[in-house]
């Protein structure tokens, strides 16, 4: 196996994550209009039955990676049928929670179980959910990051006659 790259988009790279029926118009890129063009990625998703959430690993062609800005839009179709395949779920209830990024295994840990303690799985997290898990764990975020504080505010206190 050769060290060069075989994808041309870069899975290192924190996107943006749209879904397929979410914008208007498919093949093209929400946030700047570019055609977009699909491409094999692997990704890690989440999958919930009833009250079991798994997670697994596949690839599948469905991203759509926008060329000039970091966007992809997701086949709702094909990761559905994926979720379906690989997690089993019946429900239908699974999310795109990271893009893994198979060229960051070194060629040496190549012949590893994906997610051993020695070759831990290099995931990539979307933009999306950064900031949800930053506003979450706002408590925990320390200096050069601003704080994003929800204020608890005080109930009024109810006056008692
Ligand atoms: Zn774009």
């Amino acid at each position: 196996m050769s060290r060069k790259k075989t994808k041309k988009f870069d899975a290192s790279i924190p996107r943006w994550r749209y879904w397929s029926h979410e914008i208007s118009s498919p093949k093209k890129c929400p946030k700047c209009s570019s055609t977009l063009e699909e491409e094999f990625h692997t990704y890690m998703l989440f999958v919930k039955e009833g009250s079991e959430v798994a997670s697994f690993i596949a690839g599948n062609d469905g991203g759509w990676f926008c060329p000039n800005c970091p966007v992809v839009v997701f086949d709702h179709d094909k990761f559905a049928n994926m979720a379906m395949m690989g997690g089993g779920t019946q429900s239908g209830l699974f999310m795109v929670a990271d893009i893994v990024n198979l060229e960051a295994i070194p060629e040496d840990k190549r012949h590893l179980p994906i997610g051993d303690d020695d070759n831990p799985i290099p995931l990539v997290e979307f933009l999306n959910d950064k900031e949800v898990i930053n506003s979450k764990r706002s408590s925990h975020v320390r200096k050069g990051q601003q704080r994003k504080r929800l204020k608890s505010r005080k109930k009024k206190k109810k006056k008692k006659r």
